[in-house]
């Protein structure tokens, strides 16, 4: 870690420890919600801090980070439970690439400035780890008519818009995808279902329907049939991302149970004595140190520029990675504090659920594993 990306890493420390981990089990108490000039206080540090900005480049007002500076940001937010390290929202490089100045001016800088808040509506009752999408855009004078129903779409009940995934009924490139901006407040969006999960967050994952929702046309990012093309972007990126906070999260359940295991009197000495907790937490750091390496690795190669077919397969790798282990490294935390890591106001608890989904969104640990087997069979090791 150079000077720079250590100064990210301490900045983002403090705030995680300073900031959000003390409003964690006032969170975990109240549905994930806290007091709301908290909320607003840790959404204007964070924008203050410049994570808002991280992504974008200095042309358009950002700090334009290296991707292993963000990565260190991202580790150290890691370490919080309950996703109150999501008190902002950052446009994405990609953004700027696909978007329209007129949009990023309306849709995404605004992002930047905590003005507005985004979420994304690609998966469906019947279409998860098979991105087949049935909603449908029919094009119509101005723009286009968007129906059908999308699932799990997190933060949903806080966004203003909506990056929203459907497949063209007509024009020349029927049957393609196209990713469209739509505002939460269109007329014919409903809102089926908010149901409850596994982890105690004020950011749901609502179902919601698009009955007829007209979206003009200047809404349309990039082009007819490009949709996929950023989506994948936009996976590279997140998956980078779910590994540096399993990183920060795996760091905080070693921490914590290596500090109860020194203080926990057993067998007439204490736990850390004991060779099978040893044993537990060795792997742990061990494993960590892997998931470490792979995800700054591959956030180096990112800002080396390098082949981005490879930058895809090292981002399955290391989400792949580090979520099976900081999934291991939960529960090992778990088993090591005993009845106490069963509580809820106890990190490891509450990060043995929040860790399970990062094996599960953004492409499930079968999908990863596809994804890189089917690089090694089409270009062979020495090419990832
Ligand atoms: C809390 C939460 C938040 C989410 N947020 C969003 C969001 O904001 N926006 C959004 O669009 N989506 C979101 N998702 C959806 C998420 O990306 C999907 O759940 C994920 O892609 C898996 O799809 P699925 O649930 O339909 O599982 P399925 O595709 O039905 O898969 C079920 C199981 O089968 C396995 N499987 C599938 N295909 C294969 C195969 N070929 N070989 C072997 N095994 C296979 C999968 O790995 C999985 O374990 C969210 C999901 C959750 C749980």
């Amino acid at each position: 870690m150079d000077a720079t990306t250590q100064q990210w890493s301490d900045t983002a420390r403090r705030f995680a420890e300073e900031t959000l981990i003390p409003w964690e089990l006032e969170a975990e108490m109240n549905a994930g919600r806290l007091p709301e000039e908290v909320a607003k206080a840790h959404k204007a540090e964070a924008i203050r801090l410049g994570f808002s900005a991280m992504d974008v480049a200095p042309s358009y007002g950002g700090l334009g980070l290296r991707n292993v500076d963000q990565v260190a940001v991202w580790e150290q937010l890691g370490r919080v439970t309950n996703a109150l390290c999501w008190c902002f929202s950052e446009p994405h490089q990609w953004m700027f690439e696909a978007c329209s100045d007129d949009q990023l001016e309306r849709y995404i800088l605004p992002l930047m400035r905590g003005e507005r808040k985004e979420c994304y509506a690609i998966t469906e009752r019947e279409s998860g780890s098979d991105v087949v999408i049935e909603s449908t855009a029919e094009r119509v004078a101005g723009g286009y008519r968007v129906s059908g129903e999308k699932w799990f779409v997190t933060s949903a009940n806080l966004a203003d818009y909506l990056f929203v995934q459907a497949r063209l009924t007509d024009g020349a490139h029927a049957g393609e995808d196209v990713l469209l901006l739509v505002d939460s407040d269109a007329e014919g969006i409903e809102v089926l279902r908010t149901p409850p999960f596994s982890h105690t967050f004020d950011h749901h994952h609502q179902e919601i329907a698009f009955h007829d929702v007209f979206v003009p046309e200047q809404n349309l990012i990039g082009t007819e049939g490009g949709g996929m093309g950023y989506t994948h972007a936009w996976f590279r990126r997140e998956r980078l991302m779910i590994a540096a906070r399993n990183c920060g999260a795996a760091a905080r359940l070693i921490e914590e149970a290596t500090a109860f295991a020194k203080a926990r009197a057993v067998d007439g000495g204490v736990l850390m004595d004991k060779q099978l907790v040893q044993a537990m937490l060795a792997d742990s750091v061990t494993e960590l140190w892997a998931a470490r390496l792979m995800t700054f690795e591959t956030a180096a190669a990112h800002d080396r520029g390098e082949d981005v077919k490879a930058l895809h397969t090292r981002c399955s790798l290391a989400k792949l990675y580090a979520s099976e282990a900081a999934g291991r490294i939960a529960d090992r935390a778990v088993q090591i504090f005993g009845g106490r890591g069963y509580m809820r106001e106890n990190c490891a608890e509450r990060f043995t659920r929040e860790l399970r989904v990062d094996r599960i969104w953004e492409g499930a640990s079968e999908l990863q594993r596809l994804i890189i087997a089917r690089q090694l069979a089409k270009r062979g090791l020495d090419e990832m």
